[in-house]
């Protein structure tokens, strides 16, 4: 069986008005069985199924959360695992993808960085994700109208498998979406940032910057160690001249690590001349964590220096924490209490 959702839109199989009417089903009404294609002849419907698979997955169990957000955890067609994130907040459903299996970046507040690296995702791998969170959901896949690159794994190294399913996402008959609704959050990989700059779709770029100083950077980000920050705002700077588009700048705080007074000023010289926004994220605990998350007050502190000094700046207040579906800690099991949703139907064929 060959991945079906590797295929843009016009590549997929059946001449002329098929492909759109397949396209149709997969991404409108979020078909996941062939034999739901009802408008397509029959002995087509059982030529594709013996052909193609839609989901990528084995089994795709959800755990939500008292906040109304749904971490969904997949089991891969090779036994291994991925997760995502469903987030239907303020009439914006958006949905939190992964890229990888662990991630070989090794971030020391990351609990996926803990993982280690599994391996890549393929494109259909990473589409399959919103098309079974959808259909768990009951909602169209175009009903989901954001997409964050925030969940497992690195996307700039794993850029072509992430360029083919933004492709998909952004494609008219594919799920239709606006570029400026995709969020691709990066550890910063400058080569990366300017392939995507030069791709200019239109997507936006988050930067986890995390210090201002290689100093810092180097003690939690180990890529800080072949990137710094000065390359990492040169490729940042470009991309904002190639796309104009705002860059985000993410920022866990962490407890005397990168939350001095200094550090925000220091920042905020950085930021001077860049269309940046800062993201100030709360550290989210995991058990084993080698670091500990800064107080509220000294959040709202940095926070209140960088606004200071004119850089807009927000706090991300954590979703879904009680079932481990906050940022970095989707590697974690969600406790065993919670309700658990089997398999779902047509998944995992
Ligand atoms: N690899 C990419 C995207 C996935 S991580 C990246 O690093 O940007 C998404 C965001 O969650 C990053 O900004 C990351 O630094 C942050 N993050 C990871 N673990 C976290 C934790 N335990 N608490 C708070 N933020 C965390
Ligand atoms: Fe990988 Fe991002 Fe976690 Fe770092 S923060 S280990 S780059 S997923």
């Amino acid at each position: 069986m060959k991945p079906i959702l590797e295929l843009l839109p016009e590549e997929l199989p059946g001449e002329g008005y098929r492909k759109a009417q397949i396209a149709h089903w997969l991404y409108a009404r979020g078909a996941m069985d062939f034999s739901e294609m009802t408008d397509l002849p029959k002995g087509l419907r059982e030529a594709l199924a013996g052909e193609w698979r839609i989901s990528e997955f084995a089994l795709v169990e959800a755990y939500p959360s008292r906040d109304g957000s749904v971490k969904y955890l997949f089991t891969l067609l090779d036994g291994r695992k991925t997760e995502a994130v469903y987030m239907p907040y303020e009439n914006r459903k958006t949905v939190c993808l992964s890229s990888m299996v662990g991630c070989p970046a090794g971030c020391t507040f990351c609990a996926t960085g803990a993982l280690g690296f599994g391996r890549n995702l393929t494109a259909a791998e990473i589409l399959s994700q919103l098309l079974a969170i959808a259909h768990h959901q009951g909602i169209s896949p175009r009903d989901i109208r954001n997409v964050v690159l925030m969940g497992m794994g690195e996307p700039l190294l794993n850029l072509g498998n992430v360029l083919k399913a933004i492709r998909t996402m952004l494609h008219p008959k594919g799920l239709a979406m606006s570029p400026r609704r995709i969020t691709l959050s990066t550890v910063g990989i400058p080569k990366g940032i300017h392939r995507l700059a030069e791709e200019d779709l239109g997507v936006r770029l988050a930067l986890s910057l995390h210090a201002p100083d290689d100093e810092t950077r180097r003690k939690i980000i180990p890529t800080a160690h072949r990137y710094s920050v000065g390359e990492i705002l040169e490729a940042v700077r470009h991309y904002y001249a190639r796309t104009k588009r705002r860059v985000t700048f993410e920022y866990t705080l962490l407890k005397g690590l990168n939350d001095h007074p200094w550090q925000a000023r220091l920042l905020a010289k950085l930021l001077k001349g860049i269309s940046a926004h800062v993201n100030l994220i709360p550290f989210n605990p995991w058990e084993g964590a080698p670091v500990e998350g800064t107080p509220k007050a000294g959040i709202l502190a940095f926070a209140e220096e960088l606004r200071r000094l004119g850089i807009p700046t927000s706090i991300r207040f954590s979703r879904g924490q009680d079932v481990g579906a906050a940022c970095g800690q989707l590697a974690l099991k969600a406790p065993k209490a919670l309700t658990f949703t089997p398999t779902l139907e047509g998944a995992g064929q």
